[in-house]
């Protein structure tokens, strides 16, 4: 390792890095490396692929009467992590130990879908800490794994380390009191020069309260934890080649993208690029922590480096991404130019649900107000807006709220944008020439992004032609 520098370096390992044989022996393989290579892992987890979401699905069929989804969901995840540690722990009293926890929990996973079922009702309280119970089994299991093949893991609960908010599904650091845990919790760990392994996406409220980050939120854990230890890199471990032009799936000529900055790769998650957590990029960003994007199944590819640097590549778009599943929510009326504060009293209106706004498009006439909100909160929008607006509505001063759902926000990305004209114009000319309409569009304010809404039916296409027009398959001289 000579004139290599010492890093310490977060390693977050997501779902399918975690979920199979194959994928666990590639994690070892990786850290094992990192050691060779000087540096100090420290990895977050996710629960196995598949884990969370069996769990999420049995917790609500509890909620509606079903008295046998949580025992199936019970059998299928322990049977999961049992065949897992045969393989990879052998008859030992390590994977006896293991086992043991896995059990325990699912115990207490059968119990609380018991409550549910009983009561009719799951609390967002309670779905927290269902759904963190995958973590919670994974990384006394990774550890148990890495300390099989000589490495010195020990797991850690991240509820130990990171304080929230009381938001659960979506709880947001309380930052001081978050690094005030990490350090002294990891350091005497990292002294012994073990290896901690803590438990992606779930943390827990002052009064140690369960809370989740969201749903892909070991991302954001790893960059919480990244800032409050002060690491010299965090590694995105997944299953892809780092961020893509777009996803992969959707155009099979994605490429990887060498190198975004920080507000980029916002821009990119915000916008549906699942690769990374949307909340993920601030801890990073707030403490200027280089951020790489890898492969769990091509360790040695480059990946994606993400920093500060905004660098153009002589390309002016680097990528494009979709989300599904929008609903585009409309307040027009004529009589709207003569009520001071329509636009204030909906967003706010709006806020008080809780639901997030993804774009809002300007309608140069103000007769209009459009919005994006995710389909699945539309009739808590929409109810909230007409309660707000309801005599404006009976004066007929607004003449209706409408509501359009299977629509997309289709997000063209890349520094280079800023400044250089003419990108709007031939993102509308390839999708006019073929025909897909476009059903609103808006700027966004960081000038890195450009997003437009299509009918969901289009949205494919639409990527794929948005794709080609920039040549983004091809790689930048
Ligand atoms: P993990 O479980 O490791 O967190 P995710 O499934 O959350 O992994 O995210 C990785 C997936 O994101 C990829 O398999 C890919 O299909 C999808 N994806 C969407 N957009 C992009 C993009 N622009 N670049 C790379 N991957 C993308
Ligand atoms: N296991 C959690 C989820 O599926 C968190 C994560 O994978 O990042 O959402
Ligand atoms: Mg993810």
């Amino acid at each position: 390792m000579d004139g290599v520098q010492s890093m310490k370096i977060v390693m977050k390992f997501g779902g399918t890095s975690v979920g199979s044989v194959a994928a666990l022996k590639n994690v070892v393989q990786i850290v094992q490396s990192a050691k060779n290579d000087g540096h100090r892992p420290l990895l977050v987890v996710s629960a196995m692929s598949g884990v969370t979401n069996k769990l999420i699905a049995a917790a609500t069929a509890a909620e509606a009467g079903d008295e046998n989804a949580a025992h199936a969901a019970r059998a299928e995840i322990e049977q999961k992590h049992a065949d897992t540690t045969r393989e990879l722990l052998g008859d030992s009293a390590e994977r006896d130990a293991v086992l043991a926890e896995v059990i325990r929990l699912l115990d207490e996973f059968e119990t609380l879908c018991h409550g549910i079922r009983v009561l009719g009702e799951l609390t967002p309280r309670a779905l927290d800490v269902i759904s963190g119970l995958g973590e919670r089994m994974n990384a006394p299991q990774v550890a148990a794994i890495l300390r099989a093949n000589g490495l010195p893991a020990a797991a850690v609960d991240a509820r130990q380390l990171i304080v929230t908010d009381k938001r659960h599904g979506a709880a947001t650091p309380v930052i001081d009191a978050t690094a005030e845990h990490t350090q002294s919790a990891l350091h005497p760990l990292l002294a012994a020069g073990k290896i901690p392994v803590i438990t992606g996406f779930i943390a827990a409220t002052a009064d140690g309260v369960p809370t989740t980050l969201g749903r892909g939120g070991s991302d954001y854990s790893a960059t919480i934890i990244g800032r409050a230890i002060a690491a010299d890199e965090i590694w995105i471990w997944s299953d892809v080649n780092g961020v893509m032009t777009t996803d992969p799936r959707i155009v099979p000529d994605a490429r990887t993208i060498r190198h975004l900055s920080y507000v980029e790769v916002g821009e990119l998650a915000y916008f549906g690029a699942k690769v990374l957590h949307p909340r993920a990029i601030r801890p990073a960003r707030q403490a200027n922590i280089p951020v790489r994007m890898l492969n769990t199944f091509d360790p040695t590819h480059p990946g994606t480096l993400i920093d500060g640097n905004i660098r153009t590549d002589g390309r002016a778009v680097k990528a494009i991404t979709a989300i599904k599943d929008m609903s585009i929510i409309t307040i027009a009326g004529t009589g709207m130019m003569g009520i001071p504060g329509v636009a204030g009293r909906t967003f706010s209106a709006v806020a008080r649900t809780g639901t997030s706004v993804l774009m809002i498009s300007q309608a140069s006439s103000e007769q209009s107000i459009c919005f994006m909100v995710k389909t699945a909160e539309s009739p808590t929008v929409i109810a909230a807006l007409e309660e707000e607006l309801a005599r404006e509505l009976e004066r007929r001063d607004l003449d209706e709220i409408s509501v359009q759902d299977e629509t997309v926000i289709l997000a063209v990305v890349g520094a280079g944008m800023k400044g250089t004209p003419g990108i709007s114009a031939k993102v509308f000319g390839a999708l006019g020439r073929a025909a897909i309409n476009i059903i609103a569009i808006a700027q966004g304010s960081s000038e890195y992004n450009i997003s437009l809404v299509v009918a969901q039916g289009d949205a494919n296409a639409a990527v794929r032609l948005i794709h080609d027009e920039f040549d983004m398959g091809q790689e930048s001289t």
